[in-house]
């Protein structure tokens, strides 16, 4: 018998590739290393714990792959605004005055804790002090792949883009060893990063072997201009930049003529997809029915909390799915099968960690979830992956496992104290009310 570190029990495992099936995994140091017959398991395998997922889907853990988790404490500070009214006459000026090594401390806390209870196993963000993301999501125990946001001006903790790209440097030798935090470079956006920057930016990701996470085609008025100005279109602009040279992963690109998804498909980039966000801001939305015949790999990211405003994969695969099969006049388009297999594998392959992470299977990393399936909304269920995308919400996530280990169990979190993060979410408030009123 060999000692192990988990055994989850009996679930109905989802997998991409059989049916559905109740089954057991067994996990050790971090990783899948059998899955069978609980009986079968327990003969070979002493676990330190067990987690008993009757009644429950086992599903690989969602990847979020777009998100500003230091942003948590502008959920619903302002709304209904178009974005760069909502940019820059509310979210900026709301930065400008708060952002500390604290604040986003205190925030990245608070989403990663807001993003284990909706079932997410690794983030892909864009903020400012990364480190102290890091810290918050090592102590969440949650996966992250953090990117120093890249632009032209002076920021809380860097005064220009070469500080950055300097501090981006230091992240990824930093934390090279990590088992949970990867370092990306996340250039803003075409509009706020000049050209000497995003050239730099490309430069160091393929320098150090880091993924580029960009802003990319979010409005119409971006393409028009860089229409104006370069005389091209944004996936044109940084192609001629010879930007695709490292993986990109491009947030919303809801813009993008044919040439910019041939120029996508051909280099390998990806698409993190934001339905909220860009519902929400009114900034357009594109059939993806021509991103999926070209092979672009699309994933899904929530965005901020502060233009969606919630963290829920669930509802984002529901909403995607849904807007689709509207804009194409085709209810075939995106099944459910599909839309889970995006939110999870296919985000594991935008961060270029589909080997690792992403789906169930013996080696990879242990980045689970349980969902309860017994409860009256959940019944009848004939199909986990119709119930996912329809019918279940974020609730029905129980336990939340990250590199083998539980960080939430039956919706208890584990590593930090949930009242604490709802005391200080609300003492921020005051704060940021009292700034807004001009009293601080
Ligand atoms: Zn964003």
């Amino acid at each position: 018998m060999q000692k192990i570190d988990l055994i989850i029990k009996n679930g109905l495992l989802l997998t991409f590739d059989k049916e559905p099936k109740i089954s057991s995994i067994a996990i050790n140091d971090g990783k899948i290393i059998e899955i069978g017959k609980s009986e079968h398991l327990e003969k070979k395998y002493i676990p330190t714990k067990t987690l008993d997922a009757e009644g429950k889907i086992v599903m690989p853990g969602f990847v979020n792959t777009h998100t500003h988790a230091g942003m948590i404490y502008f959920k619903g500070m302002a709304d209904d605004l178009p974005l760069m009214d909502w940019l820059s006459n509310h979210i900026w000026p709301a930065e400008g005055h708060f952002l500390s090594a604290d604040f986003v401390r205190d925030a990245a806390l608070h989403g990663c804790a807001e993003m284990i209870k909706n079932g997410i196993t690794t983030f892909n963000d864009m903020y400012f002090f990364g480190d102290e993301v890091a810290k918050s999501a090592q102590k969440v125990g949650i996966r992250a792949v953090l990117g120093e946001v890249v632009l032209d001006f002076s920021v809380a903790n860097c005064h220009n883009a070469d500080a950055i790209l300097a501090y981006s440097a230091m992240m990824h030798s930093k934390y090279k060893e990590d088992e949970l935090i990867d370092i990306a470079v996340a250039a803003h956006a075409i509009y706020t990063c000049s050209k000497e920057t995003l050239i730099k930016s490309a430069e160091l990701a393929q320098k150090l072997g880091m993924i580029l996470h960009i802003h990319l085609s979010e409005t119409r008025q971006e393409v028009k201009d860089c229409l104006t100005k370069f005389g091209m279109r944004p996936v044109e602009y940084l192609d001629s930049l010879g930007f695709f040279q490292s993986p990109v992963l491009a947030a919303h690109a809801i813009w993008l003529d044919e040439n910019e998804e041939n120029i996508l498909a051909k280099k390998n980039a990806s698409i993190a997809i934001n339905t909220s966000s860009n519902l929400k801001l009114a900034s357009g939305f594109d059939s993806f029915a021509t991103y999926l015949e070209k092979g672009i790999n699309l994933s899904l990211g929530t965005d901020g909390v502060a233009s969606n405003n919630n963290l829920s994969m669930l509802e984002e695969i529901s909403l995607t799915s849904k807007l689709q099969k509207a804009l194409n006049d085709d209810p075939t388009i995106l099944p459910a099968h599909q839309m889970v297999e995006i939110a999870t594998l296919g985000g594991a392959k935008a961060l270029g960690k589909d080997k690792e992470i992403g789906s169930i299977q013996i080696g990879k990393k242990a980045d689970l979830i349980t969902i309860d399936i017994t409860n009256l909304e959940a019944q009848p269920m004939y199909n986990p992956f119709s119930h996912l995308v329809y019918t279940l919400t974020s609730e029905s996530i129980k336990d939340v496992i990250v590199n083998g280990k539980i960080v939430m169990q039956d919706r208890k979190l584990i590593n930090v104290d949930e009242s604490e993060l709802i005391d200080k979410a609300k003492f921020y408030r005051e704060k940021i009310i009292a700034f807004r009123n001009g009293k601080d």
